[in-house]
């Protein structure tokens, strides 16, 4: 039996870059896949279709996690398709970089609205609507323990979801459900190469331990654990996968 069989998954933001991977990990290994996005319905359909044609099984649901009733409706239709959902992936997310002093009130708006209240979105829906038993993986940045400039909103961001993961887990363990973060390094998608000179992805990759930036599913394969049974002893921990970064 492969390791995930059974198990229903929401990935959040599984439309391309990392939760891509992750679903399509996920569904190899046997999982039942919701596909969120918010915007982009064809490659999510698309990501849909691959796992169809290799046996999988999976839907794409549409919801913008900030918006707390579109995330309300997303756990109920998940649930109304696949009956239950077992684990959850707090992947979507946005990066916006600017120095402090060149950020406005609606980037600052913008980068909470998406990363913190869309993660607080889901672990609120999570509390009574996730299956006993089941994970949760929320998504920070190895960003958030190198301190560069530019990053300022973004890893404020991402280090509140670290706080509400570890009193999450805290709240929901009495239900046996296990809640953890994973912190990417520098990874090879949309998010991390846009606007990026070749220089400025090779200097990062010199700062792993292998001289090169991660690909997405060096970080599904680690998801892919955490949303297993045999992750369960695990919980409200901050993992890096970035190479040794940091
Ligand atoms: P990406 O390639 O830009 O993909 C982001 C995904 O999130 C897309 O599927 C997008 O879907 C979805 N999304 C954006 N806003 C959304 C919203 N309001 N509601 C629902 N879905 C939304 O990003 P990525 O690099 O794969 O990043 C995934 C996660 O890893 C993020 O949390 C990011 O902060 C984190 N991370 C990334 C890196 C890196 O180097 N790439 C490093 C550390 C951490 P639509 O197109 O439909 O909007």
């Amino acid at each position: 039996m492969k390791t995930l069989s059974e198990k229903v998954i929401l990935v959040t933001g599984a439309s391309r870059g990392i939760g891509a991977a992750i679903a399509l990990r996920l569904a190899s290994e046997g999982a039942k896949v919701i596909v969120n996005f918010a915007g982009s319905q064809e490659a999510a359909d698309k990501i849909v279709g691959d796992i169809l044609s290799a046996g999988g099984d999976a839907i794409a649901l549409q919801a913008d996690v900030s918006k707390s009733e579109e995330v309300k409706e997303l756990f109920d239709a998940a649930i109304s398709h696949y009956g239950k959902i077992d684990v959850l992936v707090n992947n979507a997310g946005i990066m916006l970089t600017k120095l402090i002093k060149d950020t406005t009130d609606d980037d600052f708006t913008r980068q909470f609205d998406i990363n913190v209240r869309g993660t607080f979105n889901t672990l609120r829906e999570a509390s009574t609507k996730l299956a006993h038993h089941g994970s949760i993986i929320n998504f920070s940045s190895t960003t958030t323990r190198v301190m560069m400039p530019t990053y300022g909103t973004y890893v404020a961001s991402k280090g509140a979801v670290e706080q509400l993961t570890r009193v999450f887990a805290k709240e929901i363990g009495t239900r046996g459900i296990n809640v953890n973060i994973v912190s990417p390094g520098p990874t090879n998608t949309k998010l991390f190469t846009d606007g990026k000179p070749r220089e400025v992805i090779d200097r990062l990759a010199s700062l792993s331990a292998f001289n090169r930036i991660g690909e997405p599913d060096d970080i599904a394969k680690i998801v892919a654990f955490l949303a297993s049974d045999e992750a369960k002893w695990i919980s409200a921990q901050n993992i890096g996968i970035n190479g040794g970064m940091a």
